[in-house]
């Protein structure tokens, strides 16, 4: 039986409730990433590392939603304090007093962070962050790499994933938007640098300098395939952003857990501006971004109105979000990031090399190509590729392969992204590394 037709038996329910609800959500999933062919499953619930669908198949949960839960699924801390919060309410009209603590813990770890401000979201951290450099250094345009993600913004929904027919020479990666709608005059102001290029990269940042405000990377390319970024590649690009005025952003939505201090504190590098989500709330929906306090500075009122920048001459930047610093979000926040201390973190990150190990020796000699890429507690696996150290490397993978895997992983029962992403979370046991690594080894001969 081919891996699709064993899914398909074992997915009934969630085939059935996927024709009724594409009636009414588009492709039958608020998030475009869960729906893929055939069809999904749907989860009815989860506990640790295990997850439960429609139709009672249970899956350890490589993916902890797209790398969000730490803690694995109802964390009987995070839970706990959720109840608590409910019982004094989940959003309030004027700010709490949470929000300094979550504000102190992450100024105390992360180094680039004097100040910070909290978002409803990753996408929302990323807005606010690169206006922020904008305003700051009065200029218009961004600079990202090749395959970074940012969130769904136009400016930075530019050549995530380009077609190769469009992306151009890979020394000078063209601006490509990722879908129709996207306004053509960001497509204009967001500039391509190839990451893991320090000299076709430095040289674009230099061609457009008088007009970059921000350059936005990731540490290590998440979405873009799990690809480390060599520490030379962000000294340099800190470098050659010093020179040339322009702000420097570490999107660290994904990175944050790798250390304490995040992708920053482990590669020594330091951004002007730092941006955070995913594991800062705990499993509640949040975002955050935080950086020097002269940048800072320019969302804090002077003069005693609150329209007034007094030092740059223009309205203070305005920040909204009605269910921004809600107290559910700061309270889950506070609980996973005392819990994530450096101890947690050091262990999550062996687990996380355990991991990247025992798959990369269980698929040793397997008739399909398989290359394990991440850093502490992440990994992506990439079918049909020996290499992977920039983001074009990934143009050779087996596309059609890929998909199968992440089926045939499905149906041992593990999850991980339908591209390969996965993490480990701090109730990942050794058992449950041998059993992915297991999996992984037996769904590729499913494949072949
Ligand atoms: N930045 C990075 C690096 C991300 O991985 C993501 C989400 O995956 C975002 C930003 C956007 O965050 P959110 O989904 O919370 O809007």
């Amino acid at each position: 039986m081919t891996v699709i037709a064993a899914y398909e038996q074992r997915t009934p329910r969630s085939r059935k409730h996927f024709e009724e609800v594409a009636q009414v959500i588009p492709a039958g999933a608020t998030r475009s990433l869960n729906a893929w062919p055939p069809h999904p499953v749907y989860l009815e619930s989860g506990a640790g590392m295990v997850v439960t669908d429609l139709d009672g198949n249970t899956y350890h949960d490589f993916l902890a939603n797209y790398t969000a839960l730490p803690l694995g699924y109802a964390d009987p801390d995070i839970t706990r304090a959720l109840a608590e919060q409910v019982a004094s309410g989940t959003v309030h009209s004027f700010s709490r007093t949470g929000e300094r603590e979550l504000a102190e813990l992450l100024a105390a770890r992360v180094p680039s962070v004097d100040k910070i401000r909290f978002t409803g979201s990753g996408t929302e951290a990323v807005m606010f962050a690169l206006r922020l450099a904008k305003a700051y250094t009065r200029r218009t345009a961004v600079a990202k790499a090749e395959g970074g993600y940012h969130g769904t913004t136009d400016e930075v929904m530019i050549s995530v994933r380009p077609a190769a027919n469009l992306a151009g020479d890979a020394h000078a990666p063209r601006s490509v938007p990722e879908m129709a709608g996207i306004d053509e005059s960001r497509v204009r102001e967001t500039i391509v640098v190839p990451f893991n290029d320090i000299e076709s990269s430095a040289a674009i940042l230099r061609a457009h300098s008088d007009r970059l405000a921000a350059l936005i990377l990731e540490p290590v390319l998440g979405v873009g395939g799990m690809i480390p970024a060599d520490r030379e590649y962000l000294a340099a690009m800190r470098e050659v952003c010093d020179e040339l005025g322009i702000v420097l952003v570490f999107d660290e939505v994904i990175t944050l857990r790798i250390a304490p201090g995040g992708a920053q504190e482990h590669y020594g590098v330091v951004p002007d501006i730092t941006t955070m989500g995913k594991i800062v709330g705990g499993g509640m929906p949040i975002g955050a971004y935080g950086g020097r306090a002269d940048l800072m500075a320019l969302l804090e009122p002077r003069g005693g109105t609150d329209v007034y920048d007094a030092r740059s001459g223009g309205p203070v930047l305005y920040q909204g979000g009605t269910f921004t610093g809600n107290a559910l979000s700061i309270r889950a926040g506070i609980t996973t990031m005392s819990k994530l201390d450096a101890a947690a973190i050091t262990d999550l990150n062996a687990k996380g090399e355990l991991l990247r190990r025992s798959v990369t020796e269980a698929v040793a000699g397997t008739p399909v190509a398989l290359t394990v890429t991440g850093i502490g507690s992440l990994f992506n696996l990439h079918v049909g590729v020996k290499k992977v150290h920039t983001f074009r490397d990934l143009r050779g993978i087996d596309a059609a392969r890929q998909h199968q895997l992440f089926i045939a992983l499905l149906n041992r029962g593990a999850i991980i992204a339908p591209r390969g992403m996965g993490c480990v979370s701090t109730c990942t046991t050794t058992e449950d590394i041998e059993f992915f690594a297991r999996a992984v080894n037996e769904s590729l001969i499913d494949i072949t």
